[in-house]
């Protein structure tokens, strides 16, 4: 009998099903809207400007080299995103109370914060809760770092806007000193971020009752083109005093997907505890990678650090998040047009890389079947995946599915 024979079947991801049967379609009217990765106008995978000429600027150096980085990870790329994320003029960097290390993209930050909390947590036995609904790998990395995982409400799915109420209330509600998981912007899957005001209002209340934020920053320019705007609830926390982690990716503003870039942030009440949280995060880091990956980190920092890059990059973020835009204000005129059933407001208000369309399970299954058009069961769809191509195919699809 096999050593392994008693290791139950993992279930499904359903993201990675779903790019599988997707690649397997070999249909020309084919649509993949399940990706959550940047597509141009043509359908492509679109390299940045700024990452083409980091990467020149790194191929000629007669001193690149292949050598291992620190335990930390590449300083340029850890103080450029800690200025990314809470400022320039941050306070709480000037006053050395923000430790960050490089991470194996968002997901490793994730992982890094999960297994932190599971040690550190206080109290001890505070369960993490994530938003209903939310990334389908957060109820994952935390439970496999050994948390207890609820849930928050988060979609008012009559109105496909934020439940606020039933997010304070769940927030209210819950013991005191839990640990929050929050979307920094463009939250995934449902593209509907809390206003400045609700976020104030977010503050209040784990203030109040002593919850501890995570923020998890996957989009920080993605959602409206400008990365200060998408850090105002981070910095808000930030400003509020609050004590908190941020995981930062570099995947979808840089481009830099497969490179696996990003950092854990951990913002401190005062410098005099960052010896003890960097040693620790240090050593989790050392336990699961070593060392951080050099490649895409020497790219971004090569970007964060040089002031002609970097504004660059600020107008390539804009016209990322414009053309997504323009997409979803196409999307939704052509639904109106068709006079398709339903309101299809939500698309256009909604941010960031997805809208969750409101589409059931049924429907989804219609359109991947017969229609060649990928999505997730739960109706989200990647706005970075239309374009002017696809999109009246894609509006009358849908309009012949809700008929
Ligand atoms: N967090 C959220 C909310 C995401 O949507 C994603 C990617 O889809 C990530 C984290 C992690 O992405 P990556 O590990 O590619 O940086």
């Amino acid at each position: 009998m096999s050593y392994f024979s008693t290791v139950p079947q993992a279930p499904p991801d359903g993201i990675l099903k779903l790019s599988v049967l997707s690649r397997a379609d070999s249909d020309p009217s084919k649509v993949d809207l399940g990706v959550g990765a940047y597509r141009d106008d043509n359908g492509k995978p679109w390299v940045l400007p700024v990452v083409r000429e980091a990467e020149r600027r790194l191929n000629e150096d007669p001193n690149y080299n292949h050598e291992y980085m620190g335990v930390g990870g590449l300083p340029a790329l850890t103080d450029g995103a800690q200025q990314l994320i809470f400022g320039s003029n941050s306070p709480a960097i000037g006053q050395g109370r923000v430790y960050t290390i490089q991470t194996i993209s968002g997901t490793g930050a994730n992982m890094v914060a999960a297994v932190f909390l599971k040690q550190f947590k206080r109290p001890a036995d505070a369960a993490v809760y994530i938003s209903k609904p939310t990334w389908g790998n957060h109820r994952s990395i935390f439970e496999t770092a050994g948390h207890e995982v609820r849930e928050y409400k988060y979609c008012n799915y009559k109105t496909l806007t934020l439940d606020i109420d039933g997010m304070l209330d769940d927030m209210r509600s819950a013991p005191e000193g839990q640990i929050f998981v929050l979307h920094a912007c463009a939250h995934n899957p449902t593209g509907i971020d809390p206003t400045e005001e609700q976020w104030q209002q977010i503050a209040d209340v784990m203030s109040e009752r002593g919850h501890f934020p995570f923020f998890d920053c996957a989009y920080q320019g993605f959602a409206t083109g400008d990365v200060d705007r998408d850090a105002y609830a981070i910095r808000l926390f930030v400003d509020r005093g609050f004590e908190l982690l941020v995981a930062e990716s570099f995947a979808k503003n840089m481009g830099l997907y497969g490179e696996r870039t990003g950092c854990l942030h951990a913002v401190c009440q005062s410098s005099d505890v960052i010896p003890q949280v960097s040693s620790q995060l240090n050593r989790l880091s050392r336990a699961t990678i070593s060392t951080a990956s050099a490649y895409g980190a020497k790219i971004a920092a090569t970007v964060l650090q040089d002031p002609r890059l970097y504004e660059e990059w600020l107008q390539s973020m804009q016209d990322m998040s414009q053309r997504i835009k323009t997409m979803r204000d196409a999307l939704r005129d052509k639904l109106v047009a068709l006079g398709t059933p339903g309101s299809w407001d939500h698309v256009s208000q909604q941010i960031g890389m997805f809208s969750f369309t409101g589409l059931s399970k049924l429907q989804v299954d219609t359109l991947r079947n017969q229609y060649h058009l990928y999505m997730t069961d739960d109706g989200r769809i990647s706005v970075a995946g239309l374009n002017s191509h696809n999109i009246d195919y894609v509006a009358q699809s849908i309009d012949a599915v809700v008929r």
